[in-house]
């Protein structure tokens, strides 16, 4: 554990300060040390990062009071799932941009030459539940930028000479003097003639036209394993834009989509389907078949099934898309009332119907009982 520091007197308030008091101390010490004003000087450097730190608990009522309780160690990642020392300049440029409307950030963070990763692309994929359920091999289009071919990003024609960049003379920043109400600063950006290498090819690629990066249809297999699901993504590593200045390319995600099935409903690796059954089949139990994800299969409906019945087929269902186990499929039974009967077999459903009547077992029947008790309980 670090020792403790006191927060309050690097910014030099007292403890019981208000917020503007502090974000006034800040500002003040702020402005006399940013590294912009103190260039290459150390010392000034890890003052300011001394402050900010100091600025970041205090300004933030939570962490305020977590550290009036704790102390710093509070912030030392034993605690409190913030840790103060862990402050780049990226950090400090948000909090500065936040008084000084983002003059100073632009300069900081990013060092001519940097490498940058490439961007990462976003590519939808809509497949069947049929796949879904055994995975699938598909082929996507999409677009990217690659690493020129021809000059291998350069910019440069392959063999010209290297000049200094007139534009920046060969420093690769531009330096920008910019006014504000606390005086003047000096925005130092990437050059945008040479793009912060400092030499220009003195022939251009004529492929990428100098920006050594040059826009491509890749074609791709992407494995879909068994399994996978709607709102599900794959992340395909190297596969996403070029970076700049050699800084690698980015990742392709495939957003899985999986649509919806004629008559199969999915509840995550299970599957429902309802099956239409004649009422005679259901009184007189039978052999159905019924539609399987992969095929067809056979169930035995016991005789006096009633609507709404559930069977279920273990194992039937989507494998687990991390490789073990698999869902089920419910199979859930719904009795079809007939509809259009002749005059025959009306009359034979009504002698039917009558017979009935005498069953005292029928569902009907206890129905028709209690709801006799209930009308007794409420005349009371
Ligand atoms: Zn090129
Ligand atoms: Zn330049």
């Amino acid at each position: 554990m670090s020792e403790s520091k006191d927060y309050y007197s690097t910014l030099g308030v007292e403890k019981n300060a208000n917020a503007d008091e502090i974000k006034k101390a800040y500002r003040k010490l702020a402005m006399q040390y940013h590294p912009d004003r103190n260039p290459d000087n150390k010392e000034a450097e890890q003052k300011f990062k001394t402050i900010s730190e100091a600025y970041a608990v205090l300004s933030d009522p939570e962490k305020r009071q977590k550290y009036d309780t704790y102390g710093s160690a509070a912030f030392d990642g034993n605690g409190g799932g913030f840790n103060a020392g862990d402050f780049d300049f990226g950090d400090l440029g948000d909090i500065f941009s936040n008084f000084f409307g983002g003059g100073f950030s632009s300069s900081r963070g990013r060092k001519r030459n940097s490498a940058r990763p490439g961007n990462d692309l976003r590519h939808n994929l809509t497949i069947t539940l049929e796949e879904a359920a055994v995975g699938v091999e598909k082929e996507i289009t999409y677009n990217r930028t690659e690493v020129c071919s021809t000059c291998n990003g350069t910019g440069g024609k392959p063999g010209t000479k290297e000049n200094t960049c007139t534009k920046c003379n060969g420093t690769g920043e531009i330096k920008e003097i910019a006014r504000s109400m606390f005086g003047q600063f000096v925005n130092i950006n990437t050059c945008s003639s040479c793009n912060g290498k400092g030499k220009v090819p003195e022939t251009k690629c004529n492929k990428c036209s100098g920006s050594g990066l040059h826009k491509v249809k890749v074609t791709k297999k992407v494995k879909i394993p068994a399994g996978i699901d709607s709102e599900q993504r794959l992340r395909i590593p190297g596969f996403g834009e070029a970076g700049e200045n050699g800084g690698g390319y980015g990742d392709l995600y495939i957003f899985v989509y999986v649509s919806q099935h004629d008559i199969f409903e999915r509840h995550d690796n299970d599957i429902v389907c309802e099956i239409p059954i004649s009422f005679a089949t259901a009184a007189l139990g039978g052999d159905i078949k019924v539609p399987t994800i992969d095929g067809e299969t056979k169930i035995k409906i016991p005789t006096g099934t009633q609507t709404g019945k559930i069977f279920r087929l273990k194992d039937m269902g989507i494998p687990n898309v991390r490789g073990y186990g698999k869902g089920d499929q419910l199979v859930k039974i719904v009795i079809e009332v007939p509809t259009n009967l002749s005059s025959k077999q009306k009359e034979i459903l009504k002698t039917f119907d009558e017979t009935l009547k005498e069953d005292n077992n029928s569902i009907m029947q206890k129905f028709s009982n209690n709801w006799s008790n209930f009308k007794e309980k409420i005349k009371k």
